[in-house]
């Protein structure tokens, strides 16, 4: 049950979300539609187009859809959405096409499913831009950085938070740090204490992502490397950018086509995705050492051009075919390298519990998305993930059972949020070893396809002949 009213105990609730990605605006949006009056949302780039935001995200029916639905925001992603955007290619290096999906023509909702059996794709601007237009104005603090974060002193039973915010910063990282009352991650303050704003919570969300600083005053835990480094590529034009190597793509748009294009070998693979605009891009990965893309040789510092620099990322691919090379060397914007890291499999965090006889916590502190369990991007879920932890947290927010007993929402929400998290962060370590440690790969890929395709349709069968069967009982 959910309180709607203005007597929600979200209405006083002041709420502090540090980070506006998707977690903390999906966060932001359900909490405000459902009453709450005070939600802040912290964030350091200085306005929504600060930096690329990245590619194409495929949102999952049972967890980012869903979380749009409780937003009020499905209708509106639907009109953005690219279910075409599912098909896929699944290659080996020689460009042998090895499994081929092709999403229902014409693409789209199923009159009888809905989206239920859907995983539209949606650019990572368009979904923050639906989200940031949804929120009240002002919600959002841009270019403000979080500089510590303490118990008030003059606050009964540990409550609430003082939150000190460095506003208009430039952008990256000005030296500061979040840091708990007792001083617990040993961080130093900046020396320069001047100009901060004092912000008041009863909760603070970090939603600041893989390299959270929230996350200090919780855990000591820190992402490890997944042991894959990549060069992202755009290729802006992909319709009428030429291929000449097979009379059959005489284009990038044409060989990536409508999806998503996935050439495999052991060691090393390239992902290719179509995205809004004409634009494709292209993930091309690597097994390798934490320290291979800061080596000389294929490190990008200070290398702007771009031809010797698409040249040099195809020779990391040697034995491959010209098709797929062909596909780099159309690239003509600069390359960005990025390494994958991780979270372990099953982290978590707990509390001391407070005394025996002591009142409840008046104020806390918790993690979502990334923030909490950023996993590598191999099956697809970190945004999903991300966008159904903040619908569980509003929801034990304002579930009535909880009404008054801010820890308890929250410690639940917690719970809930590492079971779920679990087998899933699980499921996307285990895609890396096949998608790239395996001897066998892509075969292994391809098959895992087969068996989730034949179970997908079984599935879809089945529910038909329910739906026939009441349909049928009822005329
Ligand atoms: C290459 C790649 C491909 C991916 N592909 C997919 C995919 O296909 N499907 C999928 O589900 N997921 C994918 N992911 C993962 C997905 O992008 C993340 O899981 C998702 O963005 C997490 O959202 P978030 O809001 O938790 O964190 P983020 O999106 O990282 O947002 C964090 C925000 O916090 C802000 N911030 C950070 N520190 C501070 C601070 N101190 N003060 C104020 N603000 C701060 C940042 O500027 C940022 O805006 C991919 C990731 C990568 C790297």
């Amino acid at each position: 049950m959910f309180f709607h009213s203005k007597h929600s105990s979200l209405l006083s609730l002041r709420v502090i979300i540090i980070g506006a990605g998707p977690a903390g605006l999906t966060l932001a949006r359900i909490l405000q539609t459902r009453g709450a009056e005070n939600v802040t949302v912290i964030e350091r780039d200085v306005d929504r187009y600060h930096r690329p935001q990245g590619g194409s995200l495929d949102l999952h029916n049972e967890s980012g859809q869903a979380a749009l639905r409780a937003a009020g925001l499905h209708a509106e992603f639907m009109k953005l959405a690219r279910p075409e955007g599912e098909d896929m290619k699944i290659t080996d290096k020689h460009f042998s096409i090895l499994h081929s999906e092709v999403s229902t023509t014409p693409p789209g909702p199923s009159p009888i499913f809905g989206t239920m059996f859907t995983r539209p794709e949606i650019d990572r601007t368009q979904l923050r831009d639906l989200l940031i237009d949804s929120l009240e104005p002002g919600t959002i603090r841009w270019g403000t950085e979080v500089v510590d974060i303490m118990e008030d002193p003059q606050g009964a039973s540990a409550g609430p938070y003082v939150v000190r915010v460095r506003p208009k910063v430039a952008s990256g990282d000005s030296g500061a740090t979040a840091r708990a009352s007792d001083g617990r991650d040993g961080l130093a303050l900046p020396q320069d204490n001047s100009g901060l704003e004092h912000l008041y919570a009863d909760l603070i969300v970090g939603t600041d992502g893989a390299w959270s600083r929230t996350r200090s005053l919780l855990t000591p835990v820190k992402p490890t490397y997944s042991g894959i480094s990549f060069y992202d590529i755009t290729i802006d034009n992909a319709d009428t950018t030429p291929l000449t190597s097979s009379p059959d793509y005489p284009t990038v748009g044409a060989l990536v086509g409508r999806g998503m294009l996935i050439s495999l070998e052991h060691g090393r693979g390239m992902f290719a995705q179509r995205n809004s605009g004409g634009r494709v891009r292209i993930y091309a990965n690597f097994a390798v050492p934490a320290e291979f893309l800061d080596m000389p040789e294929n490190s990008l510092e200070g290398k702007s051009d771009i031809k010797a620099v698409n040249a040099h990322i195809a020779s990391l691919f040697p034995d491959w075919s010209p098709t797929l090379l062909e596909l780099i060397a159309a690239n003509t914007n600069p390359v960005t390298p990025r390494k994958i890291y991780a979270l372990p499999v099953g982290h978590s965090w707990s509390r001391p519990p407070t005394q025996p006889g002591s009142a409840p916590r008046a104020a806390m502190i918790t993690l979502v998305g990334d923030a909490a369990h950023v996993m590598s991007p191999f099956a697809g879920e970190g945004v999903n993930q991300a966008m159904a932890d903040s619908m569980s947290l509003a929801d034990h927010l304002s579930w009535a059972k909880y009404d008054g007993q801010l820890e308890r929402a929250v410690v639940e929400f917690e719970r809930a949020m590492f079971q779920r998290v679990e087998p899933i962060a699980r499921e996307t370590s285990d895609n890396l070893v096949m998608f790239f440690l395996t001897e066998d790969t892509p075969r292994s890929l391809v098959n895992m396809m087969k068996q989730y395709e034949s179970w997908w349709f079984l599935t879809k069968y089945m529910a038909g002949k329910v739906v026939q069967g009441v349909f049928g009982a009822k005329h």
